[in-house]
């Protein structure tokens, strides 16, 4: 015979109360507001819609967006800190000039003297779980079937950074990692204006860097980032204008 269940009264559940419902709630706002003005510049920059080397300007930015321009001014202090935008004295903020050829080929050394190495450190240090990340991230970069639209490169995009970003994390060296960023942004900037049917040769490697890298084998990790970096320098030189 089973015993008979206890019934067990339902305990009230006390939810503390969030700093900000104490306070009346609006606290969270300003924060929450430069990162909307953040994001949603971002990604013009990123999307084109703010061509490369054009002059932004605080004032134009706050109508524009409806919001005051102390959010902008903030805003634009974060993406000048992502080398998105620069700032000129007596101009103002101007978003980066497009690579020409000869930065190009400069963020293609340093690409090929970091990322192969950074990429043997992934094979040697990376935890399971963060080489569990880098498959469930390769895996959302899978090109679609319905072929590429934009927006779906400019996501590519993001998630391109991202993975490199992760692999040089493995460096344990910040400076790499912040290096390496700065460069992607700009790298990615360039790719946007001569996008094309990139996505799939790119996510093949990715997929090989990777198994290499969950393999543990630091040399064919090394020697698969060379070859992606090599690769995806091929695939744009054309594009860079002297
Ligand atoms: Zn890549």
């Amino acid at each position: 015979m089973t015993p008979p269940k206890t019934r067990t009264t339902p305990r009230l559940r006390v939810v503390p109360a969030s700093p900000a419902e104490l306070s009346g709630q609006p606290i969270q706002r300003p924060t929450g507001l430069v990162e909307e003005v953040y994001t949603r510049v971002r990604a013009e920059i990123m999307s084109l819609a703010i061509p490369p080397d054009t002059r932004v300007t605080i004032e134009g930015l706050a109508r524009r967006l409806g919001v005051s321009q102390t959010p902008v001014r903030e805003a634009l202090s974060m993406l000048e800190a992502k080398g998105l935008v620069t700032k000129q004295q007596f101009i103002g903020y101007c978003t980066a000039p497009i690579l020409n050829r000869t930065q190009f080929e400069d963020i293609h050394e340093i690409r090929l003297l970091i990322e192969p190495h950074a990429a043997r450190q992934a094979a040697q240090k990376m935890t399971g779980e963060q080489i569990g990340g880098l498959h469930r991230l390769v895996e959302r970069m899978r090109p679609g079937r319905d072929g590429q639209t934009r927006s779906s490169y400019d996501l590519f995009a993001e998630q391109d950074s991202e993975l490199h970003e992760r692999i040089a994390m493995a460096t344990g060296n910040m400076l790499i990692v912040e290096s390496l960023a700065r460069m992607h942004i700009h790298l990615h900037i360039f790719r946007l204006c001569f996008r094309s049917k990139i996505a799939s040769d790119a996510h093949d490697e990715h997929a090989g860097l990777l198994a290499a890298i969950a393999a543990r084998d630091g040399a064919a990790a090394e020697a698969a980032m060379r070859t992606h970096i090599v690769n995806s320098h091929q695939r744009f030189v054309q594009f860079a204008q002297p």
